[in-house]
């Protein structure tokens, strides 16, 4: 019995989302009197012993070159095989991108139950139920997990990352890894210096904006804050802005620490993906925008008024020239 995590590695990095579910895998092993593993696939480039930091006793490192470009089919039968041989009974993973496409394979290929985007440790007093979010965040619901090995896929931003010291013993374990039915010719990458899913902060506009030619501001408020851009669907579909910004119920789902809407409705379809958010922050001219229901702080006003003042406040703070 044991708490394996798979840990997500993107240039050369365990991604921070990873360190978030090794962080909570790590406190539930403490709960169950057992120990937490954590399983590597592909090229890592990282040191793995430093995984020991978040809790892990153990890293299991596969390396293949099967393994060195994301496949989920090829990730999820070779985590199913490394949780085989440890004889895990608990399995955490991100509910990030790779997360979402390994979790419900891993659970039916261990027969195992899944509880995906969790939000808080599990309640193992008196069985295993985990609380996760329901309805695009507007619910929550405790799901009772009852087969022998459980899976639990942990919302990013849900679990803080937390040091408790050590050094990992890394492992190569020896699994015989399928060859990829599909072949990766190019990877062209995201433009954005932060990645959207794991920025602590985000800046992010709507069609308030009135046209590309305005996301100067944006950007600007941005840097100035380290954080990644998002955008509303309309901006993304009229191509103002690439599609890997756009957020909400048909974009991506975030939960920064700080979400900064500029020019945005706050239609619901827009709130489904970004109401985790821990502070919301709504700056629009109409103040009757549903958006500010949602907020936590907001600013009635032009934004092309405020945000240039805004960033220049930011700027003067961190003493930025
Ligand atoms: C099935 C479905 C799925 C959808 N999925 C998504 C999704 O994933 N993400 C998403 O975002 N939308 C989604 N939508 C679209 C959604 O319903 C809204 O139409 C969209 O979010 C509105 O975008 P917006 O707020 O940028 O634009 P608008 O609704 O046009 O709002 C613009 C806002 O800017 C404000 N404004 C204007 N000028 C200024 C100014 N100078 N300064 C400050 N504020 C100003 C206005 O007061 C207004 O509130 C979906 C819709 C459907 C039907």
């Amino acid at each position: 019995m044991s708490v394996l995590i798979f840990i997500d590695i993107a240039d050369g990095e365990a991604k921070k989302s990873s360190l978030e579910a090794l962080s909570y895998g790590a406190k539930i092993a403490g709960q169950l009197g057992t120990t937490a593993e954590a399983v590597v696939l592909g090229d890592a480039g990282t040191d793995l012993a430093a995984l020991g930091k978040y809790g892990a006793a153990k890293v299991h490192h596969v390396k293949n070159p099967s393994l060195d470009t994301f496949d989920a089919q090829v990730y999820t039968k070779t985590i199913a095989e490394v949780a085989q041989q440890t004889g895990a009974t608990v399995i955490v993973l991100s509910n990030n991108l790779n997360g979402k496409a390994i979790a419900p394979r891993l659970s039916a290929r261990l027969r195992a139950g899944l509880v995906s985007g969790a939000v808080a440790l599990p309640d193992t007093a008196n069985g295993f139920t985990v609380k996760k979010n329901v309805f695009s965040g507007k619910a929550f619901a405790n799901i009772a997990v009852s087969t022998e090995i459980k899976i639990i896929s942990l919302n990013p931003n849900a679990y803080p990352v937390t040091e408790t010291g050590g050094t990992a013993e890394v492992v190569n374990a020896e699994v015989a890894v399928d060859a990829p039915r599909v072949k990766v010719t190019s990877i062209t990458k995201a433009s954005g210096e932060i990645p959207l899913t794991e920025a602590e902060i985000v800046v992010s506009a709507g069609r308030g904006l009135k046209g590309p030619e305005n996301w100067g501001i944006v950007e600007d408020l941005a840097k100035a804050l380290h954080a990644a851009t998002a955008c509303s669907r309309p901006v993304a579909d009229a191509h103002w802005r690439p599609h890997n910004e756009h957020v909400g119920q048909t974009g991506f789902a975030i939960a920064p620490n700080l979400y900064i809407a500029i020019g945005i409705s706050g239609a619901i379809q827009h709130l489904a993906g970004v109401n985790r958010s821990k502070v919301i922050v709504v700056i629009n001219k109409d103040p009757e925008a549903p958006f500010f229901k949602a907020a936590d702080y907001g600013i009635v006003g032009d934004a092309f008024e405020i945000v240039p003042r805004l960033t220049d406040a930011i700027k003067k703070i961190k003493g930025i020239a």
